[in-house]
Parts: structure tokens; C-alpha cells; sequence
């Protein structure tokens, strides 16, 4: 019988590597989940019509343009995705806002604090349910980290070191991108505002960083080979103080030789112990003191239907979820909190709060001194 669930109509902007991943996440979604809504791919908007058009042709969209500004405006659009570089997602989403769609904006939510608080005072008022795209905390091995600290199989949390890393800016030739620019960023940012979300998810709010950004190549050529200076950071290291009492160490690095997905953790308590790696991101690794003497060790716990939604995807364990079946689980969110008229799972507060942490460790950085939040 054929689908009669209201229409969802997304207008995404975009078509990069995150576009695409957008487009594979709903997609699935729409199929793995029963969501309250039927997804629509309806209208698409890149910088150029070439680029908009042979998107919508591969992607499946009925409509392309070259001006995102007509998705906003085309009443027939719920929601505006945004996957633009992060110097335009204040204005996109403003104006989708504005326009009462719903808004899905990738990480970081904006370049600066003051731009994130005016997208969720934006957001507040005009009613409409907001998300981040913190994908890494969409793992269901993730959620069992969590679950298994708030049940205390770790016993008393004593300390934190979480890092993502990877090595996509390491070489010296790699062109000035917009993520070089200031409004980019830099890795903490980039790559930070993932540690951070992350290292929150699992042990609650930081209330206090001691930042440490470092900007390794000085220079790159653009594209007509003229030499920019750099101000963004290349590595970004911070110790933090959760509110909880737990000290920590967090790193952002873009300059990771070998690194290609290191967005991992590791979690000390009195009893136990976690180390989580994305490269293996369908297993979660636990140590137990109460496994007996002379047999402890690291044990391999793989993902399986038995971590909810990995039955959504599949009924047999270890066959292994992948990155843009993250996606699909927050876009599932997403949606889900559209029919409830409720805040995303991740909605614009957060990706603020993120953003404050960012500028509180950068900030940190240049006075070298703690900071609180
Ligand atoms: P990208 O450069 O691959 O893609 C950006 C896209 O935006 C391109 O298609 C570009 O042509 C288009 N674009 C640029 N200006 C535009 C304009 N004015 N109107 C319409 N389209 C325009 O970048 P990306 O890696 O996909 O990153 C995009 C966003 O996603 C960034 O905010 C980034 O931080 C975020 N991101 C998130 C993750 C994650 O894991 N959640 C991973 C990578 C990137």
C-alpha cells in the first residue's frame, strides 16, 4: 500500500561531501526507520547551476537552482538543510527561519558565538525545531559508552582523553579552502567541536579549559598560486575540568599523519575502564576489574541488534553500521522531533553551547590561563 504519511519536502544546499551524505541519510532513513513523515527530496541549491543541476540529476532531486535564496522562499519546502561552509550558515538559516522552515545545519553551527545566539534566538521564536549535525553521537556504541558510565560499570570516573584527528590538511601543497579562512575556523572548529560534543555526551558539561592552538604551516598557496598567511589553527590541544569534578584532555588535528577518522576516547574509573575508536566504530572496548585476576584485559564488545537502532539496519550482529547510517539515525531524530514540535536531538542550543566551548579554548589559548565557561 502506498505510503500515506504526510509530505517532509527538503530543500538541501549544498552538494559536497556533506550534501551527499545528507542525501544517503534520509534516504535510508526513510526506509530503515518509520518515520512520522515521508521524505521528499524536493529542491536542491549548490553555487553554480552546473553543480546544483548535476546533483539533483544524481541525487534525485526535482529541482536545482543556483540561488539558495529560492528555497527559502518556496513555500512548498519544510525543512532547509544546510551543508554550505560555515560562513554562510548564519544568514541560510536566518532566512529559512524567517520563512517558518525547520533547520538542519552542519557543524559548527556558526563562526562565532555571537552568530550561533542570534540562529537560536531566531529558532526560539518562531517555534521551529533546529539540529546540529553531531553524527558521531548517533552511534549506538556511543549511547552504550554512556549508559554504561551512568550505571557505574566503570565505578568512580577519574579521568578523560579524547582526541579526533585526521590528516586531510598535513600536506604543505593542500590549497587555501574556505576552511582555512577565520570564518572556517580552524581545526578546533572543525574537528574540536566534535571532541567536544562527544566528550560531553559521555561525562556531562565542561566548565573549565586551559587551551593550547597552534598554527603549524604559516602559509598555503589559493588556487592561483599566490601564497595567504594562515590565522586558523592547525592543532588544538585544551585540558578541561567537568563539572562533575573529572579532569580530561581533548585534541583537535588536522596534521595527523596516518589518522584518517581518529575521533576516539578513553575513560578511566575506579572499577573499569572504555576506549572507543571511530575507525572501529562498531566495537566499544571495556576493561572490568571484576573480571578475575590473572584473565583482565580489554574486551571486545561488537555491535548488534541488541544496540538499538542496529536493528533498524540489520539482524545480524557484527555485519557493522556505517558513516552515513549515522546520519540516518539523526536525521531520524530530526524528524521525529519535527512531529513532536520539539528541540532536535542535537537543536541550535547545542551547536551554541559547542561554539562557546570553541572560543572559550581559543581564548584560553591567547591569555594562557584556565578559563571558565
Ligand atoms: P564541501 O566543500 O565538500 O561542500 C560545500 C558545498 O557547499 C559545495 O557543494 C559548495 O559548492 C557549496 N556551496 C558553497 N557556497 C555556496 C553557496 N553560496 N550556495 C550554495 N552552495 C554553496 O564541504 P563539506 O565538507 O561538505 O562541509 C560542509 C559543512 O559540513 C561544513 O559546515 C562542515 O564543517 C560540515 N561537515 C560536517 C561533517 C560531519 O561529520 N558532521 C563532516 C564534514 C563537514
Amino acid at each position: 500500500m502506498i505510503s500515506e504519511k504526510p509530505i517532509l519536502n527538503i530543500g538541501l544546499i549544498g552538494t559536497g561531501f556533506m550534501g551527499k551524505t545528507h542525501v544517503f541519510g534520509f534516504a535510508t532513513a526513510d526506509r530503515v526507520f518509520d518515520m512520522p513523515f515521508k521524505i521528499n527530496l524536493h529542491s536542491v541549491a549548490d553555487q553554480s547551476i552546473e553543480l546544483a543541476e548535476t546533483a539533483a540529476s544524481a541525487l534525485g532531486f526535482q529541482k536545482a537552482t543556483d540561488d539558495w535564496h529560492n528555497l527559502v522562499s518556496d513555500p512548498v519546502i519544510d525543512v532547509i538543510d544546510i551543508t554550505a561552509p560555515n560562513s554562510f550558515h548564519k544568514d541560510m538559516a536566518i532566512e529559512a527561519i524567517k520563512a517558518g522552515k525547520h533547520v538542519y545545519c552542519e557543524k559548527p553551527l556558526a563562526p562565532s558565538s555571537q552568530d550561533a545566539e542570534e540562529m537560536v534566538m531566531a529558532a526560539k521564536s518562531a517555534g521551529i525545531t533546529t539540529q546540529v549535525g553531531f553524527n558521531y553521537l548517533c552511534n549506538p556504541m556511543m549511547s552504550l559508552a554512556r549508559q554504561m558510565i551512568n550505571q557505574g560499570s566503570l565505578g568512580e570516573i577519574l579521568s578523560y582523553r579524547g582526541i579526533h584527528a585526521e590528516d586531510y590538511m598535513v600536506n604543505f601543497e593542500e590549497i587555501f579552502s574556505w576552511r582555512h579562512e577565520e570564518e572556517g575556523g580552524g581545526v578546533l572548529a572543525d574537528l574540536g567541536s566534535h571532541a567536544l560534543a562527544t566528550a560531553e555526551y559521555l561525562l556531562g558539561p565542561i566548565t573549565s579549559v586551559f587551551g593550547d592552538c597552534i598554527t603549524v604551516i604559516k602559509e598555503r598557496k589559493d588556487i592561483s598560486g599566490d601564497l595567504v598567511p594562515i590565522k586558523v589553527d592547525d592543532i588544538s590541544r585544551c585540558f578541561v575540568k567537568f563539572s562533575n569534578g573529572v579532569s580530561g584532555s581533548i585534541e583537535a588535528n588536522w596534521l595527523a599523519t596516518g589518522c584518517k577518522m581518529k575521533h576516539d576516547f578513553e575513560i578511566y574509573g575506579t572499577e573499569g575502564a572504555l576506549s572507543f575508536s571511530q575507525e572501529r566504530f562498531n566495537e566499544l572496548w571495556f576493561y572490568s576489574k571484576a573480571d578475575e585476576n590473572g584473565k583482565r584485559g580489554f574486551k571486545r564488545i561488537e555491535a548488534g541488534p541488541e544496540h538499538y537502532p542496529y536493528n533498524r539496519f540489520c539482524v545480524a550482529p557484527g555485519h557493522q553500521l556505517g558513516f552515513n547510517d549515522l546520519k540516518a539515525i539523526e536525521i531520524n531524530g530530526f524528524v521525529e522531533a519535527i512531529a513532536k514540535r520539539s528541540p532536535g536531538i542535537f537543536s541550535f542550543e547545542k551547536g551554541l553551547h559547542i561554539q562557546n566551548l570553541v572560543e572559550l579554548v581559543r581564548h584560553s589559548s591567547n591569555l594562557k590561563s584556565w578559563l571558565t565557561l
